[in-house]
């Protein structure tokens, strides 16, 4: 492999860390541009769980990283290791980008760019709506951020398996942007169907339904979806989930987690290295990849 052969004392390291990190297509995608553009870096996934978080960011300066990106579950209790935390980092209250500029470590939430440009094409339709988010985690996080500051949406439903969870970010977004239209329900509620049928918009922020374990959704009811809607799963291995696909039988507009995955990973390339990445090629190389 040709990046091998380019490696030397003055290779620029970045990574993910994550637990479970083996299905990310992230080391894939940023060493292949890193290959196009001639970039003397390499990118490598950590396995990093919750009890070694702290410690292996202490390695980020002793290691010379320049860099890493942030997964599934470390999103939000990373923020407090930050010296520097960006404005929408800040307020969504994830990272999912660290930049080491000289042993600081300065934090970035490239979500919120992927989110957006997913659901920019939608945007007439879902200014003004009820939107129902499954989830409250943090890629939640940044879809709540998204919709209130850029979408301007009239109501949120918050639908996710640990109530305490989805009451905490409910009274997060409450205290830190203002909106207090949001209203929180269990995941296997009983009133859960007539909230999907209400919404505009739905998505899913949770890794149900993601590889290997494809024959998991968060509903299996084909009547929570009729034609009107949007449906967006953050999930972009498989490219179609099996909520998705359920979504898509019944008429609804789909929107997988690849343009997301490729938006928020360029953002990140861009400010490791001042490059930027094409991304329409990228999603056509990796939409390949997935079929
Ligand atoms: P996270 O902070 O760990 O949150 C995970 C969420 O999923 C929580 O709401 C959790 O519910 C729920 N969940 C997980 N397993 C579940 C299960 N078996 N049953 C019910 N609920 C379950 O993770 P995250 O960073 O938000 O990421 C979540 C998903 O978004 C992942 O699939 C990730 O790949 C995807 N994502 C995609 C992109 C992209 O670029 N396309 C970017 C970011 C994230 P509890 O609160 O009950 O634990």
């Amino acid at each position: 492999m040709k990046i091998l052969e380019t490696i030397d004392y003055n290779t620029k390291i970045v990574g993910i860390i994550g637990h479970p990190i083996k299905h990310s297509f992230s080391p894939k995608m940023h060493n292949f541009t890193f290959q196009l553009q001639g970039l003397n870096y390499i990118y490598l996934p950590f396995d990093i769980q919750t009890s070694n978080l702290a410690d292996s960011l202490k390695s980020i300066g002793v290691l010379g990283i320049r860099g890493l990106n942030v997964t599934i579950p470390h999103k939000e209790k990373i923020i407090q290791y930050m010296h520097h935390v960006s404005e929408e980092a800040s307020t969504v209250g994830a990272v999912n980008t660290i930049v080491n500029e000289g042993n600081q470590l300065f934090g970035y939430n490239t979500d919120i760019n992927g989110i957006i440009e997913s659901l920019n094409p939608y945007k007439d339709e879902v200014t003004k709506s009820t939107v129902t988010v499954i989830g409250a985690g943090g890629a939640a996080r940044g879809v709540l951020y998204a919709l209130i500051r850029h979408f301007k949406v009239k109501k949120i439903n918050i639908i996710n398996r640990t109530e305490e969870r989805s009451e905490a970010i409910k009274d997060y977004f409450k205290a830190k942007m203002h909106f207090d239209n949001i209203k929180t329900f269990e995941l296997m509620a009983k009133e859960n169907l007539e909230i999907y049928k209400s919404s505009k918009l739905i998505i899913n922020t949770t890794s149900i339904g993601m590889f290997p374990n494809v024959d998991d959704s968060p509903t299996d009811l084909e009547e929570s979806f009729n034609s009107s809607q949007i449906v967006f799963d953050l999930i972009y291995n498989p490219l179609k989930t099996k909520f998705i696909k359920l979504a898509e039988k019944q008429g609804a507009t789909i929107i997988n987690g690849l343009k997301m995955f490729v938006v928020q990973g360029a953002k990140s390339f861009e400010l490791w290295t001042g490059n930027s990445m094409d991304i329409d090629f990228m999603y056509e190389e990796l939409a390949k990849s997935l079929k």
